[in-house]
């Protein structure tokens, strides 16, 4: 039966608390129970990605420089839980650049797979969107979670006819529902 090796994690909202365009490492704030969630998919030997949308930065709300600021302080504080991220992908354009890495497209997707030889039936998403879940569905992954962290609860009002395959409260009940169901 089909393991999940590679987790892929939207980051605002199903990480860190939505700030609506973060660009400033003050106002990064860990989701209750995420770090203890990541701590745990870390322990069972999965490999963290951070596949995130960052159009704030080509609507000019803040700049590269401040996305990496955000990253770095995120990386800090997992750190002290030992938790690594192993890569990030990150989409800096706007909807009407129509590019082929913002979420639902799965340019960031084929990066990573390319990159680390990332398996489909292998590899998870997790996020607060419909867009995280049709990334899912694009890339063809094995299991796509949505939480109901950031937009998530509103999200879910919207998704009766696609596919998602857990619905989950945050990360850390996404991890006991992934583990009850002998997916990790
Ligand atoms: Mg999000
Ligand atoms: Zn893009």
């Amino acid at each position: 039966m089909a393991k999940i090796k590679n987790l892929l994690l939207d980051r605002d909202g199903t990480i860190i608390v939505e700030k609506h365009y973060l660009g400033n490492p003050d106002d990064v704030e860990l989701l209750p129970n995420a770090k203890e969630a990541l701590k745990k998919f870390t322990q069972k030997g999965i490999e963290l990605f951070i596949v995130t949308n960052q159009s704030g930065i080509g609507r000019g709300y803040y700049k590269t420089e401040d996305f990496f600021a955000v990253q770095n302080k995120l990386y800090d504080i997992l750190n002290e839980y030992n938790v690594k991220i192993k890569d990030i992908e990150f989409c800096p354009h706007t909807p009407s650049d129509n590019c082929t890495c913002r979420k639902p497209a799965i340019g960031m997707w084929q990066n990573l797979k390319k990159k680390y030889g990332l398996l489909e039936n292998e590899t998870a998403i997790a996020g607060d969107k419909l867009s995280d879940m049709y990334f899912g569905i694009n890339a063809g992954l094995l299991v796509n979670a949505l939480v109901l962290t950031g937009y998530g609860l509103s999200e879910k009002e919207k998704c009766s006819n696609i596919k998602i395959d857990i619905i989950a409260k945050d990360l850390l009940d996404l991890y006991y529902l992934l583990e009850e169901q002998r997916l990790i």
